[in-house]
């Protein structure tokens, strides 16, 4: 399934992001945790859908570009940014493997594509896509198994 929805604010991309996690916590199943991979150019609003998002998951910490930090977690729930990533073998340092692994997880990461090899069949894919200032079109891709 592929879904395309233009936003024209920071507050509408949240809600967006709040809104999925709403349906994820209705409908989460499955043997490994669920992961969301979230591309797109700086700015595109990756975080700004994962502040929704989160606040959908019911966590009340603010999310943060984690500038610094390549993985935060919250509860269950990771927040992953792999912008920095050089090579994949950092990421496995992490403990990612046994992280997707875990049915409980809800696992998001910022700039997947950098991570491709390393991710999951089954991914909700996000994309992001600056139109202008407040503009963005997010493309939703759900791989149906
Ligand atoms: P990324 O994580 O993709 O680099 P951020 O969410 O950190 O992007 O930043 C998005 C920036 O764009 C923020 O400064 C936000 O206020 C601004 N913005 C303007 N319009 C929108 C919109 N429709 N959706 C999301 N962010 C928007
Ligand atoms: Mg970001």
């Amino acid at each position: 399934m592929k879904l395309e929805i233009f936003t024209s604010s920071p507050l509408q991309t949240k809600k967006l992001g709040e809104m999925l996690a709403e349906e994820i916590l209705k409908g989460k199943s499955g043997k490994k945790a669920l992961v969301i991979g979230l591309v797109g150019e700086l700015g595109g609003g990756k975080t700004t859908f994962l502040q929704g998002f989160a606040k959908g998951l019911g966590i009340k910490e603010k999310i943060l570009s984690p500038t610094f930090v390549i993985m935060k977690r919250f509860g269950d729930f990771y927040h992953l940014d792999c912008y920095r990533i050089q090579k994949t073998k950092d990421i496995l340092g992490l403990g990612f493997k046994e992280i997707i692994n875990n049915p409980k997880n809800i696992v998001a990461i910022e700039w997947a594509d950098k991570i491709s090899s390393l991710l999951p069949k089954n991914i909700i894919l996000i994309k992001f896509e600056v139109i202008d200032e407040d503009k963005r079109s997010i493309v939703l891709t759900v791989n149906a198994v």
